[in-house]
């Protein structure tokens, strides 16, 4: 393991059985509240995309936010919004996506991103994908060109990169 990785699996804090029994939760509070560990990640995320040509960062509600507008910052890009269903106030492009049990739909901005941009989609967590290939919909129906998918967290056994498409998915750290 890298030094970065290391560090960080000593910091996700693991939950057991939330949000319900069976789900091993890994919780990325204690990065953000480390000023190190936020820097660390932004600044390994910043030198792994500085040479892509990104356009701009698409974030995914809710810690996607987070961890998108430092590294769009860093990147000079801007950054748009996928949210849940009735947050985002203009024009919006749907897509529903299924869950285990039922559907879940996501939202964002006609306008968030231009016909022929480079996307960099960023969430905190990779586990079956679902979300984060939902968001590809959105993006790509709207003419924009994903050109990678980012994460702090893959959960490798779940085999969420299989569901992205072939586009390049980079993460910091896996379990
Ligand atoms: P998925 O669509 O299955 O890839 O789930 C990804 C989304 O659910 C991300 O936004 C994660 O924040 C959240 N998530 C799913 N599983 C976990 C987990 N075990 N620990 C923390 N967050 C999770």
């Amino acid at each position: 393991m890298s030094d970065i990785q290391t560090y960080l699996k000593g910091i996700i804090r693991d939950v057991p059985d939330f949000p319900k029994p069976g789900i091993l939760f890994k919780d990325i509070a204690p990065v953000l509240q480390s000023g190190e560990a936020l820097r660390r990640v932004i600044d390994h995320l910043a030198d792994h995309y500085r040479d892509q040509q990104i356009d701009r960062i698409v974030g995914i509600e809710s810690r996607g936010f987070i961890f998108g507008t430092p590294l769009a910052y860093a990147l000079g890009t801007g950054i748009a919004l996928v949210r849940k269903p009735g947050k985002l106030p203009w024009k919006t492009a749907s897509v529903s996506y299924a869950l285990e049990y039922g559907t879940d739909t996501l939202q964002i901005h006609t306008d968030a991103v231009e016909p022929g941009q480079r996307v960099l989609i960023v969430d905190d967590l990779l586990a079956t994908g679902g979300t984060a290939s939902a968001t590809m919909q959105l993006v790509q129906g709207l003419g924009a060109e994903v050109v990678g998918c980012a994460f702090v967290v893959e959960l490798g056994f779940l085999q969420g990169r299989a569901r992205l498409g072939g586009v390049d998915v980079h993460a910091i750290l896996e379990y």
